[in-house]
């Protein structure tokens, strides 16, 4: 059974998932609005990425016979003024995810509850690879600059990105 403090902070960290979801279809929305379909592809798939998330967490919270809450979702911003403010923004956003999931598996540890902890290890890898690929694709929108032909390329590769559900 999950002490309260625990579930609580699962569910605040369900929340912060399906936040993240719902700004990586306001920019997938907005990239497609753009006429940019490989990114809006690429954060379409995000955005199911993070849902993934979401529904990992309120699978191990029933798990563990505890209960799942769903609460309010906050607005999210519409525009960026360019693809690399997007993915800056993304990096930016997923830094706060893993400190948040950082503090949720100390508290794990301070709680003395292990299976949560454990849990955590496969948030905290997967936190490690979404950082890099970010990372990665902002060097690449660095490196192009305003060139159209290079924002091309990088658009046509992110086009070929499909969801793979992810083992959590
Ligand atoms: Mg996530």
């Amino acid at each position: 059974m999950l002490n309260k403090k625990i579930e609580d902070a699962l569910n605040e960290q369900i929340n912060a998932e399906m936040w993240s979801a719902y700004l990586y279809l306001a920019m997938s929305m907005y990239f497609e609005n753009e006429g940019r379909s490989g990114f809006a592809n690429w954060f379409r798939v995000q955005f199911q990425e993070e849902q993934a998330h979401a529904l990992a967490l309120i699978d191990y919270v029933h798990a563990r016979n505890g209960r799942a809450v769903l609460s309010p979702i906050a607005g999210v911003p519409e525009k960026w003024d360019s693809a690399r403010d997007a993915f800056i923004a993304t990096l930016e956003h997923e830094q706060k995810v893993t400190s948040m999931i950082h503090n949720l598996y100390a508290m794990a540890e301070a709680e003395k509850d292990f299976a949560t902890r454990q849990k955590l290890n496969t948030f905290i890898a997967e936190q490690v690879e979404e950082e890099d690929n970010v990372r990665k694709i902002i060097d690449d929108l660095t490196l192009v600059g305003t060139d159209g032909t290079g924002l091309f390329q990088i658009d046509r590769e992110l086009a070929s990105r499909t969801f793979v559900a992810p083992t959590l």
